[in-house]
C-alpha cells in the first residue's frame, strides 16, 4: 500500500504533461511508452489495473483470422503483425499455439476453402508461425480422441499466438513498466470530470478507498477509459467522431478436457468460432458476441447453457459438462468503435475490431477507441506520436519501450537459478519449472528473488496450497503491485481466483499467511471483504 499512497501524494504534489484516465491494455500501454521516452506522465483507474475488459478477454494475441471472413485484409495483417511483433518482443509469454480446428458436416465453408484460407492467412502473417495442415476426419480421431467425428467433414490446424499467464497480468507488466520508468500510477483513483483552465487540464480526481477528493494539473488529457470512453468525454464535454457500441463476451473454465496442448477449435452453432483454450490444469471456453447497451455485464443463465451445450455437442466427455463444472466463470464488454451512426445500420457482427485514436488539437485531448490487446504496442506508439504532435517534447523519442529484458539478464538469471538448483522447489501443481516461471512473470526483477531464497529456502515455500505462488512472490507483490484488495491479487497479479473455486482458496491453510503479508494489519479486513464476510 505504501507505494500507491506515495504516488497518490505526488498527484496532488505535480502538474504533469499527461494524464492518462484508465488503467486496462490501452491506458497502461500508452503510460509505458511514454514514461520510458522521458515524458512527465500519471495514470489513474478507477478500480484495479485491467479491473475491468482487460481481464475478460479470450488470452489470444491473434490476427484476426475470422476478420478474413468479412474481408477486413488490412485489419488481419496489420493484427498478424502486431501478433508477429508481440511472440518477438515477450517470448516467454507470447506464445505460438496451434488451433485445432473441426468442421461440421454441411457448415457455409467446406474444410479445404478453409484450409487455403489458412495458408493466405499464413501468408497474410509473412509466415512467422508454423504452416497450416489439413485434418482429416481419421486424422481428428487419432490426434484428439475428445472431439466427437460423427457429424464432421474435416478440419484443419494453423497457428496464433496466447497470452501464457493471463491478459491482467500482461497488462500490470506494463503498468510496473511505467512505474519503473517515472509514471506515477494509482488505481482505485476515480476522475470526476476535467476542465481546461488556460492552457492546462484541470481533472477532479476522487481516491475511492480513502474518499479524499483533489485536482490534478496536466497539459495534455488522454482517455483510455475503456467503454467508459464515451461517458467520461460526455462529462468533460468532448465531443468526437466516434463512439462506442458494446458486444459481451463470456468464457466458463472447467477442469482441462485434453492434455493436448492445442485450442481446440470449433463453429457454434450461431457460426461463429469457438475455442477450448489450456490453461494450465484447466480448460477456458467461449465465447459468445451479443450486443448489450451497457458496460455492466454479467452471465445469464441462457450464456451458461450456450456455451455448454456447443461443447458438449462437440465433444466426446465421460459425462456431459455441467453448471457444476464450472470452476470461475468471465464476463466483459468488447468496446466496438463505429463513426457516426453506422453502429445503427450495420450488423453487429460485422463490425470493425480495429482501434481508432481521436484527437482534439484545440483542447489538448485524446480518446482511445476499441482495439485489442494483440495490438497494443501500436496503440503505444499511436499515442507518442499524438502527444508530440500536441506540442509535448518527448527528450528519448527512439528508446523502445516495449519487450523483455535482454537475453545477457536472462541468461544470467538462468544460469543463477540452476547453480541453487532452484526447480527442485517447483511445486507439484505447477505445470512448468519455477525458473521459467519466475523469469517470465518478473524478468529482471526475478533476478532479486533468487537472493531472496538463498537467504532463506522457505522464501520458495508455496503459499496458498494448491497454487504455485511462493512466498517471496507475494513479498513481491505487497512491495511493487499496489495490491489493495485481496481479489487484485487473486484475480489479476496472479490467476488463482480464475483456476480455483472460491471455496477452495477459502479453506486453503496458507491463505491467511498470504493476507498477512501482503496486507499486514488489515489481513483479516482484506479478507472478509473479499469473502463477504465483513461487518
Ligand atoms: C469476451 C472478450 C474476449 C476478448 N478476446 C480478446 C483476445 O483474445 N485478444 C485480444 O487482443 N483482444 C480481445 N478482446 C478485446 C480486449 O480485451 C479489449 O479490447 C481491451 O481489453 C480493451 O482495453 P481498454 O484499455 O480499452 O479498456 P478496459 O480494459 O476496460 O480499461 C479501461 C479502464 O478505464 C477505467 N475507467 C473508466 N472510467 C474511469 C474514470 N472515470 N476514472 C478512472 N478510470 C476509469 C476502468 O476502470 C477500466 O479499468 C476481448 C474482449 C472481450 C470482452
Amino acid at each position: 500500500m505504501k507505494l500507491r499512497a506515495s504516488n497518490i501524494a505526488k498527484l496532488k504534489d505535480q502538474s504533469f504533461d499527461v494524464l492518462i484516465v484508465g488503467g486496462g491494455i490501452n491506458g497502461s500501454v500508452a503510460a509505458a511508452a511514454l514514461a520510458a521516452r522521458g515524458v512527465s506522465v500519471a495514470l489513474i483507474d478507477k478500480g484495479d489495473f485491467a479491473g475491468f475488459t482487460s481481464q475478460q478477454s479470450s488470452n489470444l494475441a491473434w490476427g484476426g483470422i475470422k476478420y478474413m471472413e468479412t474481408w477486413e485484409y488490412p485489419l488481419v495483417r496489420a493484427l498478424c503483425m502486431s501478433r508477429n511483433r508481440l511472440i518477438r518482443s515477450y517470448p516467454s509469454t507470447v506464445k505460438e499455439i496451434r488451433f485445432f480446428t473441426s468442421v461440421q458436416k454441411g457448415f457455409r465453408w467446406h474444410p479445404w476453402i478453409l484450409w487455403a484460407g489458412t495458408w493466405l492467412y499464413w501468408l497474410i502473417g509473412n509466415g512467422f508461425t508454423r504452416v497450416p495442415f489439413l485434418r482429416p476426419v481419421g486424422a481428428i480421431q487419432r490426434e484428439e480422441p475428445v472431439v466427437r467425428t460423427d457429424a464432421l467433414s474435416g478440419g484443419f490446424e494453423y497457428s496464433d499466438s496466447y497470452l501464457h499467464d493471463n491478459d491482467a497480468r500482461f497488462v500490470f507488466n506494463f503498468i510496473r513498466s511505467a512505474l519503473s520508468r517515472g509514471c506515477i500510477a494509482a488505481n482505485y483513483v476515480a476522475a470526476e470530470g476535467s476542465r481546461r483552465e488556460g492552457t492546462e487540464w484541470v481533472t477532479q480526481l476522487r481516491d475511492v478507498r480513502g474518499g479524499e477528493s483533489f485536482p490534478v494539473r496536466s497539459k495534455v488529457l488522454v482517455n483510455a477509459a475503456g467503454p467508459f470512453v464515451d461517458e467520461v468525454n460526455a462529462r468533460n464535454g468532448i465531443s468526437t467522431r466516434h463512439r462506442h457500441v458494446f458486444s459481451k463476451g463470456i468464457h466458463l473454465i472447467v477442469p482441462r478436457i485434453t492434455d493436448s496442448k492445442r485450442v481446440l477449435t470449433f463453429f457454434a452453432d450461431d457460426g461463429r468460432l469457438f475455442f477450448a483454450i489450456p490453461m494450465g490444469n484447466r480448460t477456458c471456453i467461449g465465447t459468445t458476441d451479443n450486443r448489450v447497451d451497457t458496460p455492466y455485464a454479467t452471465v445469464t443463465e441462457a450464456d451458461r447453457r450456450f456455451v455448454l451445450d456447443n461443447i458438449n455437442k462437440r465433444l466426446n466427455l465421460p459425462k456431459p459438462l455441467t453448471e457444476v463444472d464450472v470452476i470461475s466463470e468471465r464476463c466483459g464488454v468488447r468496446p466496438l468503435v463505429v463513426e457516426g451512426a453506422a453502429g445503427e445500420k450495420t450488423d453487429f457482427l460485422q463490425l470493425s475490431r480495429k482501434h481508432a485514436v481521436e484527437v482534439d488539437a484545440a483542447s489538448q485531448q485524446i480518446s482511445i477507441f476499441g482495439g485489442k490487446l494483440t495490438d497494443c504496442i501500436n496503440v503505444g506508439e499511436e499515442i507518442c506520436d499524438e502527444v508530440q504532435r500536441l506540442g509535448v517534447t518527448i527528450p528519448e523519442p527512439d528508446f523502445t519501450w516495449y519487450g523483455e529484458a535482454p537475453d545477457s539478464v536472462r541468461d544470467e538469471f538462468l544460469h543463477q537459478a540452476r547453480l541453487m538448483n532452484l526447480d527442485a522447489y517447483t511445486a507439484p501443481e505447477s505445470s512448468e519449472p519455477l525458473s521459467q516461471r519466475l523469469w517470465r512473470r518478473y524478468g529482471a526483477q526475478a533476478i532479486g528473488l533468487l537472493e531472496n531464497i538463498r537467504e532463506d529456502s522457505r522464501e520458495a515455500e508455496v503459499l496458498i496450497k494448491g497454487t504455485e505462488y511462493i512466498r517471496c512472490e507475494l513479498r513481491q507483490a505487497a512491495r511493487r503491485e499496489m495490491v489493495v484488495t485481496l481479489d487484485d491479487f487473486l484475480r489479476r497479479r496472479s490467476k488463482i481466483a480464475l483456476v480455483e473455486r472460491r471455496e477452495t482458496i477459502r479453506q486453503s491453510p496458507g491463505l491467511m499467511d498470504a493476507c498477512r503479508i501482503l496486507f499486514g494489519d488489515e489481513a483479516q479486513a482484506r479478507h472478509d471483504e473479499y469473502f463477504g464476510t465483513s461487518g
